[in-house]
């Protein structure tokens, strides 16, 4: 409608309408709303938090929202690739691919039993070998593992608890690793300590280097877990199949290729405006009550959404918490050459500290895929480097090869040269990706101890942030993006329905 034609109507109507008509004539006829949809929230996001919130909308008896989603496929960083290997099709899972947590306790499980996908319960099980073909590094079974790991526990959560008490600041974790190692005078017992710094401490677990992890609060995912969700889990296949099955009643409010590039939030203003490219290019403009940001830390961190006013305070916090980097790489073979028949079995090079990797054989071999392969969670510098070339050049076949030889030199120094190299590799590309910039959070050195509480608090009740990074106990995961969705969805409906 021409605007002056629309001015000249709302004049005319107000000087002969009853107040209350007028009143409802702006609300659903005004300018902005004319050239605007108008929402009660718009969520950015179709990852689980997104997902999560708009459900618990739905169930609220709020329908009135959106979800404004970048790529062109819904589920985040929970994403299955579908790959022709052998002739068959299998589903690869790039990103989430453990379920934490029983039956009873991971708030996810009841839709992975509706979307029928396959599970292995498991436990980590490690076998660590020596450099140079020789075999397993003795001792180095689980049991073994678990003693060396206890002393270290021990030792940790004195020099944790002396420092504190002290009032000493935080400082990375990596200076009482190197204490506790100084302290190993066996070599076995030195080697196992270098498997559970990378495996269990370190890179595989955080996503993150131990000079970046802060001493005191790294592993609040696991000391503040009350539901116990870290201790056991499953293995699942097809992920994206529980996204969809979840999505199912929410997915007519989706618009995926909608890449949001500013969102305006004027505290005078009644309504937050959200900014965005369509999949066709078009630049299109929503308004709404609330704004719900749920894409990744490395998003906000890369400012990949201009906020008008600047959201200082809460860049400030964003920058403080870590975001880490990595890749999921799948390596099938002819014939498997690992010794490892157990379906519970990592296994990594446990001597040559810089190029010590692990493989995960239990997915490939047993249960869930019935082929030789291996899945490397490929991590650190090296990982970053060989992704950013690939983002340069945009050959994919060339960061193929490179992450597969990146993965081969341990397995080679484990098993001898003459192991065969993969037939089938795929390998992600989370760290350069513009819709997520990294792969999950951590606690990052000199991260203050109300950062995630003060990101969850809103601006002007207009704007909120979160995801898994937001979660004080469950980030990293899955169940945590879910239950941050949930309880800020509640939130905002309580405010909406007032
Ligand atoms: C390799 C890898 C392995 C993992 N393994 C596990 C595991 O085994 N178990 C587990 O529980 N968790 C695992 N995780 C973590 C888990 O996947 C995440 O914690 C969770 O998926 C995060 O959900 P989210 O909703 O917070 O964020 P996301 O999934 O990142 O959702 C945010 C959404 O926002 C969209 N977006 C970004 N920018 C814009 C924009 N400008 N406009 C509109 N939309 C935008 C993104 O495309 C994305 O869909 C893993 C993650 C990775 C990457």
């Amino acid at each position: 409608m021409n605007y002056y034609l629309l001015v000249g109507l709302q004049l005319a109507l107000q000087s002969f309408l009853p107040p209350f008509l007028v009143e409802a004539f702006n609300q659903t006829t005004s300018i902005d709303s004319v050239q605007v949809p108008s929402y009660d929230v718009v969520i950015v996001g179709a990852g689980w938090c997104g997902m999560a919130a708009a459900r618990t909308l739905e169930a609220s008896g709020i329908t009135n929202y959106k979800i404004l989603e970048a790529s062109d496929r819904i589920g985040g960083r929970t994403q299955t690739v579908y790959e022709e290997i052998d002739g068959e099709i299998v589903a690869l899972d790039m990103g989430t691919q453990w379920m934490s947590g029983g039956a009873d306790q991971n708030p996810l499980y009841e839709f992975a039993v509706a979307a029928n996908v396959s599970f292995v319960v498991d436990k980590y099980k490690t076998n660590v070998y020596q450099s140079n073909n020789t075999g397993l590094i003795p001792g180095a079974d689980d049991d073994g593992l678990d003693e060396v790991f206890d002393k270290y526990w021990y030792y940790y959560r004195n020099y944790r608890r002396k420092r504190r008490s002290n009032g000493r600041k935080d400082q990375p974790l990596a200076i009482v690793l190197r204490k506790f190692r100084a302290t190993l005078t066996d070599f076995n017992e030195r080697l196992m300590f270098n498997y559970i710094v990378k495996a269990w401490i370190g890179e595989i677990e955080y996503a993150a280097g131990s000079e970046d992890l802060s001493l005191y609060t790294f592993d609040e995912d696991w000391r503040l877990d009350d539901s116990n969700l870290t201790d056991s889990g499953f293995w699942l296949k097809d992920w994206s199949a529980v996204v969809n099955t979840y999505a199912e009643p929410i997915q007519n409010k989706i618009q995926t290729g909608a890449v949001v590039t500013q969102i305006k939030y004027r505290k005078a203003s009644e309504f937050a405006r959200v900014y965005y490219t369509n999949d066709d290019g078009e630049k299109e403009k929503i308004r709404a009550k609330k704004v719900l940001v749920t894409v990744s830390l490395g998003v906000l961190q890369k400012k990949m959404i201009t906020f008008k006013p600047p959201i200082k305070k809460k860049q400030k916090i964003i920058n403080r918490i870590g975001m880490g980097t990595g890749n999921h790489m799948w390596m099938f073979f002819d014939e498997a050459f690992w010794p490892e028949n157990d379906l519970k079995s990592i296994f990594g090079d446990g001597e040559d500290r810089d190029n010590f990797a692990a493989y995960y054989n239990n997915l490939a071999e047993h249960g869930l895929y019935n082929k030789p392969g291996l899945m490397v969670p490929h991590m650190g510098q090296d990982a970053q480097d060989a992704e950013q070339r690939f983002r340069d050049s945009g050959d994919e076949d060339a960061y193929k090869e490179e992450v597969k030889e990146l993965c081969m030199g341990p397995l080679r120094n484990m098993f001898g040269e003459d192991i065969p190299d993969p037939k089938y590799v795929f390998v992600s590309s989370w760290m350069t990706n513009p819709y997520t910039h990294g792969i999950f959070s951590f606690n990052k050195v000199k991260q203050k101890r109300n950062d995630k509480q003060n990101l969850r608090v809103p601006i002007n009740n207009r704007l909120y942030f979160r995801g898994e990074h937001t979660s004080d106990a469950h980030y990293g995961w899955v169940h945590g993006a879910y239950w941050e969705g949930v309880a800020v969805a509640e939130e905002m409906a309580g405010e909406l329905l007032e």
